[in-house]
């Protein structure tokens, strides 16, 4: 599988950057997850819209899903309609994307899909959205994006022997610790770290990472707790 990072900006936008999105190339096609902010035009920069074959969203958040809306046009205007997974609440927010031409499939916890040569699982974080983090396996390679939630324990059995793991961080260390752990919707670059570390991962890919973000600080601070770590970084192509 290819990974292209689109965006991985949150929750909004930098100068040039997009918000959350990811192409992963696969045997079956290309799979768009997540759609927000820009997105669609660094996707350009790759392939077209008629060659991706099926939209993951992780939850229902505008820094994850804006783009959607604009997408709708170029499909409807040629009378074409898609595969979307999305979660199904908050309601006011599915209700708006999922009219016209998305043939929506509501995530559920645990739900198992085959679409083609992958295997799609998904796992509910903790996020003020319903939120699910999503694994994609083909030909024994392992792909697992957190979407956004804190840290959860029961996280790492879900990325066990992920060649390639997306975890957000939009926390630092110093933030997540000031928060109390039922409200924590994000993890930090040592938490996310530490995933990586118990789950045996390969490659961990930090994202979700906030315009004010001290990159440099941010990156040397994962590594200390696996070192196998970088940053998502925009037009970043990782195969594996
Ligand atoms: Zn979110």
């Amino acid at each position: 599988m290819i990974l292209r990072v689109l965006g991985a900006r949150g929750p909004y936008p930098a100068k040039g950057e997009a918000t959350s999105g990811y192409l992963l190339e696969t045997k079956s096609g290309n799979i768009l997850i997540d759609c927000g902010s820009g997105v669609l035009a660094k996707l350009l920069e790759y392939t077209t819209f008629d060659d991706i074959s099926f939209i993951i969203c992780s939850h229902l958040h505008a820094d994850h899903t804006s783009d959607l809306g604009v997408l709708r046009y170029y499909f409807a205007s040629r009378g074409k309609e898609i595969d979307l997974f999305i979660p199904s609440e908050p309601q006011e927010e599915y209700n708006l994307i999922r009219k016209g031409v998305y043939r929506v499939k509501n995530i559920e916890e645990n739900m198992q899909i085959e679409m083609g040569s992958v295997k799609l699982s998904f796992f509910e974080g903790q996020h003020p959205y319903k939120s699910f983090a999503i694994r994609i396996e083909e030909d024994g390679k392992i792909f697992v994006f957190s979407g956004d939630t804190g840290y959860k324990e029961d996280f790492i059995n879900f990325c066990t022997g992920a060649d390639l793991l997306l975890l957000n961080s939009a926390y630092t260390d110093e933030e997540v610790e000031k928060i109390e752990e039922s409200k924590r919707y994000h993890m930090s670059p040592r938490q996310a770290a530490a995933i990586a570390k118990k789950a045996g991962a390969k490659l961990l890919v930090l994202t979700h990472l906030k315009p004010e973000c001290d990159e440099k600080r941010h990156l040397e601070s994962a590594k200390e707790v696996f070192e196998n770590t970088v940053l998502a970084t925009q037009k970043r192509i990782i195969e594996f």
